[in-house]
């Protein structure tokens, strides 16, 4: 569905899908050893976040308790961005109004339905403890996100939805960014009832401005 943001510099149009897979779906798109290989040899939280490889769980000791997941797939055009000059801060600007709707959103939910699967690395210590080898400040509230479980979410939004990921490369524009988050729960929801739940969100967040 289409939904739209009020920032200060413009309103924007993004989309939101999503999609409910068992369990077992989601487990059959692990590959635990290719993806923290990756995050070992291209990212800066390697071994630096509570969240992150190589301190992750395994996705399936970690879903254990659930019987299913919602998937939610957000993704904002960057043509809008055209008041930004960098690509790459395009991307950066997309990213994050994105990224706060939908981890406020999940973490909304999941104190009703479950537990919830974030969009990127858990932001709520800066730094996280772990640099300063101290324990975890909030090992209730922590999050991880897909890839930090070894999940493949290439292959998942292309697997679930019509419209894949791009990626940014210096020198080329996506013609979208996207993020993608999800919610473990054993709650009969439904695709149109999480579209609602959103709906609502979405516009008390668009009345307190972003
Ligand atoms: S809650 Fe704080 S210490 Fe724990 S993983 Fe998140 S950022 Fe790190």
């Amino acid at each position: 569905m289409s939904m739209y943001a009020t920032t200060p510099s413009a309103t924007l149009h993004y989309a939101f899908e999503v999609c409910e897979l068992s369990i077992d779906e989601l487990n059959s798109m692990v590959d635990t050893d290719k993806f923290w290989g990756m995050c070992k040899s291209g990212c800066v939280n390697y071994e630096k976040k509570w969240c992150c490889p190589p301190f992750s769980p395994a996705l399936k000791d970690y879903v254990r308790m659930w019987q299913k997941i919602y998937i939610i797939f957000m993704r904002i055009s960057t043509s809008q961005f055209d008041y930004i000059k960098n690509n790459y801060l395009k991307i950066k600007a997309g990213n994050a109004i994105l990224k706060s709707r939908m981890d406020s959103f999940l973490r909304m939910m999941s104190e009703n339905y479950g537990n919830f699967i974030s969009t990127g690395s858990c932001r709520l210590c800066k730094p996280c403890k772990c640099k300063e080898t101290l324990p975890c400040a909030y090992p209730t509230k922590m999050t991880y996100s897909l890839e930090a479980l070894g999940v493949d979410v290439n292959l998942l939004i292309q697997s679930k939805f019509s419209t894949p990921l791009q990626w940014y490369k210096k020198g080329y524009l996506p013609e979208y960014t996207a993020v993608v988050g999800g919610l473990l729960t054993n709650s009969d929801l439904t695709n149109e009832m999480i579209c609602n739940e959103y709906k609502k969100f979405d516009a008390k967040k668009n009345k307190g401005g972003d």
